[in-house]
């Protein structure tokens, strides 16, 4: 979900973009009006995430996806071994991809507890010259979330934090590189940011793809090849909508909010169930499971029919999932909860 607000702006400029007669998806990513939207955006972004000036903050295309492969690529020599925390789906995802380039030791992982758990929290002696320790903070499908950053000592700690950037406060300083794919809770699918700490960048390997170069594209400012320009445009409104909210600290207390009351209601409710460990559930995306699991195609019709849409659970998984990304407001949960009150007390 986007907000409608950024929706409405993007509609009403979409044929004429500050009155250039253009839309801003037809101008020269190299002109000085799309550069001052992509440096606004990157302006905005560092504003909310408070990012350190030391670290480079690149808008980028391929996905989280691609960043699985970018990330060893670029920070890690051919014959280190790369240090993976297993918490999902994703980290799974995460984990092959580096293991085509690299030796990947598993140094912590939730698979006893099928995941739906996160380690708990500890130093990472992690070996000399070990490039970094990766982690998913927040498992969009499996429904865990990080409640602390890992401590991986002077090693740089990785995260993926597709399903989570923006929902909260967050100290950057903590970390070697964040990732995320924009299309969770920062914007349309097609773009990637990566905020990555400046020592890191610039020792890649000989082999690297010149478009999956961070140092590359660092000096190119995003743009050693055509950018997702109309992503990067709609970032930068969701980041306006985000500071005119009140920034992360209102964000994150209205996402806590928002996952505290659709969880407590679960919980009360002895029909639905949650299967994640009550201290590490994502506030964005919530797994839930019926009592009676042959109602599910039920549930989602009915929902769907009551205009509650996207809360089947991944088709990997099964289940329901709702996922209330930033823009979804507290009226959505209470429309969320009175429905699923009404499916238990007809079905229950
Ligand atoms: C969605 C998601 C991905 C994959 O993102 P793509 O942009 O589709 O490559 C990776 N990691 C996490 C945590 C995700 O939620």
């Amino acid at each position: 979900m986007l907000p409608v607000t950024v929706l409405e702006q993007a509609g009403r400029e979409l044929l004429d973009w500050q009155a250039s007669g253009m839309s801003v998806m037809e101008i020269s990513h190299r002109s000085a009006a799309f550069m001052s939207v992509a440096q606004t955006a990157e302006a905005d972004l560092r504003a909310l995430l408070a990012i350190p000036d030391r670290y480079k903050v690149l808008f980028l295309q391929g996905g989280a996806t691609l960043q699985f492969a970018a990330i060893p690529l670029n920070l890690a020599k051919a014959d280190a071994t790369l240090a993976y925390i297993n918490t999902g789906v994703w980290s799974q995802k995460a984990i092959a991809e580096a293991r085509r380039y690299n030796p990947v030791t598993v140094v912590a992982d939730s698979a006893a507890e099928k995941f739906m758990d996160v380690p708990a929290a500890r130093h990472f002696d992690l070996a000399e010259g070990t490039p970094y320790l990766h982690y998913t903070a927040n498992e969009t499908i499996g429904g865990t979330e990080f409640p602390y950053i890992p401590d991986s000592g002077d090693t740089p700690l990785v995260a993926d934090m597709s399903s989570t950037l923006l929902s909260r406060p967050l100290d950057v300083s903590r970390f070697g590189l964040i990732y995320a794919g924009a299309q969770k809770n920062i914007g349309p699918s097609g773009l990637t940011v990566v905020i990555v700490r400046e020592d890191l960048i610039g020792h890649s390997r000989p082999e690297l793809p010149a478009v999956m170069n961070y140092a590359l594209q660092a000096a190119e400012g995003s743009m050693a090849n055509t950018p997702p320009t109309y992503a990067w445009y709609l970032a930068g409104l969701v980041f306006k909508w985000l500071k005119a909210e009140g920034g992360l600290a209102v964000i994150g207390e209205r996402n806590r909010q928002k996952a505290q009351r659709l969880y407590d209601y679960i919980d009360g409710s002895g029909y639905y169930q949650s299967p994640v460990a009550s201290h590490c559930r994502s506030w964005m995306n919530v797994p839930f499971r019926l009592a009676d699991a042959t109602l599910e195609g039920c549930f989602t019709q009915e929902a769907a029919a009551a205009g509650l849409t996207n809360l089947e659970g991944h088709r990997s998984v099964g289940g329901m999932r709702a996922s209330i990304y930033n823009a979804m407001p507290l009226a959505g949960i209470d429309a969320l909860v009175d429905f699923m009150r009404g499916f238990a007390a007809r079905y229950g």
